[in-house]
Order: C-alpha cells, then structure tokens, then sequence
C-alpha cells in the first residue's frame, strides 16, 4: 500500500509539473503574442427588442496562436490579468474597438455603439481614464457611442474606489454597463450609487427562463427594478425562440446570443449589418 502510494504522488507530481510547464509556455507564448500582435476583435451584436435591428456590438479578443490556434478568452485573461499584461493588450482592446466603431460610423450606421470588457487590473491602472480619452479622440468616436462592461463582482469588490472612477469616465460622455448581472449576490439597489447606464443580465438565467419558473421571475424582477432605476436591460446569452418570446413580453431591452450571430470578424459583423434586421 505504501508503495502504491508514493507511486500515485508521483504520479501526481508528474502531472502537476506538466501543467505548471504548459501555464509557463502559455505566459511565455502571451509575452510573445502582445509583440507580435496575435490578437485580433470578434464582435457580437446586440439587438433591439422593439425594432429587431442591430444597435451595437460587442468586441472580445481573441488570440490567434501560431500553433494552437484560435485560444479561448477563458484560457488566456487570466493570465493576461496575473502577468499584468492586460494593462498594454486593454489599451490594445479600447484602440481596435473605438477605430472599428468609427469606421462603421462612417459607413452609414452613424448610430452603433461598441462595448468593451474591463478587467480589475484595468480599473487600478492610473492610465484607464487616459486611454479611453485617447481611443476617443485617436478614433474620432463619439463618447457616446462607447460602452465600457464591467462585471457585476469586479464593481462590487470595490465600491468606494470604483465610485470616484466611474464617475470620471462617466463625465466624458461614455455609457458604463455592469456585466454578469444575477451572479455577484449585490443588489440594482446597492449598484444605484455608481452612474450606470445598462445591466447585462447573465447567461445562466437567461439558460433556463422558459424551463425554470425561478429564472424567468428573477429576470423579471431584475427588468423592472433596472427599469425603475432608468437602467437598460440586455439579455446574454439569447439561443432560442422561446427566450425571445419572453424576453419581448417582459419588455427587455436588447438581447445578444448565438441565435442572433456568435461573435464574428469585423467584415462579417458589417455583412450583418447590411443585411438588416436579424429578428
Ligand atoms: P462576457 O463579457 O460575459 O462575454 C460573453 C461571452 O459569452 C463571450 O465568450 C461570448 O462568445 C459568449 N456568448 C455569447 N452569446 C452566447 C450564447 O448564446 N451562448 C453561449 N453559450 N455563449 C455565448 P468569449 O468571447 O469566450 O469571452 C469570455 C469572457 O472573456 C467574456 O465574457 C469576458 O469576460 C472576457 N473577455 C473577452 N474579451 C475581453 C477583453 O477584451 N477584455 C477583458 N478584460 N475581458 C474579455
Ligand atoms: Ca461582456
Ligand atoms: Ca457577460
Ligand atoms: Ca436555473
């Protein structure tokens, strides 16, 4: 028995080992991908649930690696958000995302916003409010036309610092949306106090809403309360008609979900919006 122990632990140990071997490789080949600039923008719309048009879009990164492939967000923020390496490739992100808006802007939807993911290292940066102003102007982009999402747990963790922040990058005309919403146990109430336009309900309500009698009165309550707060509701996550249908009689706002369009390159974003109303 014991020498079927320490045959495990080294088994174990071994497989340990590989894991934090492939974790390095994968920092190593991150350091690599800002320099040789692996990353590139998808881009998922939103849709308005009165008119069925495209109001906006998404952007999410993806990574590009020369060998594995198309590597998940999942796998690579973390990281991103450890090495620190999220301060220069968010800059990236904000740059890429408004220059995408512009463009579309001048293609004729003058009325398309962009919204971009920020991460808890972003938020502690001295240089964020910069940037933003930075991509606005380098792009031409009106303020407006920018959303910034952050998750409901990262505006929780830190109330009283995100209070001043926020309010900052709210005085330059930007729309600020908490993501996630229905996963960080706060309450719209508590989220009163910081200067928000939207709440992006989570995917895991908007999941069972025509199965699960709970969800759908969550996602209800969560409507009416966000309403009552002058707050838009969009909907993640929206891969079935029945959703629709709910989602519609409850007077959401917008919705986003692969039955729309999964996140796509920007030639294939504008092809959506050339075709019209996705509803
Ligand atoms: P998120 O901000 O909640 O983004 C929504 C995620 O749900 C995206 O995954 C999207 O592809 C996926 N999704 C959209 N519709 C559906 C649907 O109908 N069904 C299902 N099953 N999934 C759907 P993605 O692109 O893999 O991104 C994962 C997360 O990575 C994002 O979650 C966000 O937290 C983070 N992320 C992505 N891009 C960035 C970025 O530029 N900066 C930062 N800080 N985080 C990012
Ligand atoms: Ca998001
Ligand atoms: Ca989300
Ligand atoms: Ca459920």
């Amino acid at each position: 028995a014991k020498e079927l122990g320490r045959n495990n632990f080294q088994f174990f140990t071994a497989a340990m080992n590989a894991r934090v071997k492939e974790q390095l490789q994968l920092e190593t080949d991150l350091r690599r991908a800002v320099q040789r600039q692996e990353f590139i923008l998808h881009f998922q719309p939103k849709v308005s649930c009165s008119h069925g048009g495209i109001t906006g879009f998404e952007a999410l990164l993806r990574w590009q690696h020369p060998v594995r492939g198309l590597v998940s967000p999942m796998e690579f923020i973390p990281l991103l958000e450890e090495t620190g390496l999220i301060v220069p490739v968010g800059t990236w992100v904000l740059q890429q995302a408004c220059q995408q808006a512009a463009a579309w802007h001048l293609a004729g939807h003058g009325q398309l916003t962009v919204a971009v993911n920020l991460s808890a290292r972003q938020l502690q940066s001295e240089a964020l409010v910069q940037d933003v102003r930075q991509a606005l102007e380098d792009s031409g982009l009106p303020p407006q036309a920018l959303e910034l999402e952050l998750t409901e747990s990262l505006l929780m963790s830190h109330v009283e610092d995100n209070i001043a922040l926020l309010n900052r990058l709210k005085a330059m005309g930007v729309q600020l949306s908490v993501d996630d919403f229905g996963t960080g146990y706060s309450s719209l109430a508590y989220l009163k106090r910081l200067p928000l336009d939207t709440v992006k309900v989570d995917r895991a309500f908007v999941q069972d809403i025509t199965a699960d009698p709970g969800d759908a009165s969550i996602t209800r309550a969560v409507i009416t309360m966000a309403h009552n707060l002058r707050l838009k509701v969009v909907a993640e996550g929206v891969e079935t008609e029945g959703q629709i249908a709910l989602l519609v009689a409850n007077h959401c706002d917008e919705m986003q979900g692969y039955y729309f369009s999964r996140p796509v390159p920007a030639p294939e974003a504008l092809a959506l919006l050339d075709k019209g109303r996705v509803l």
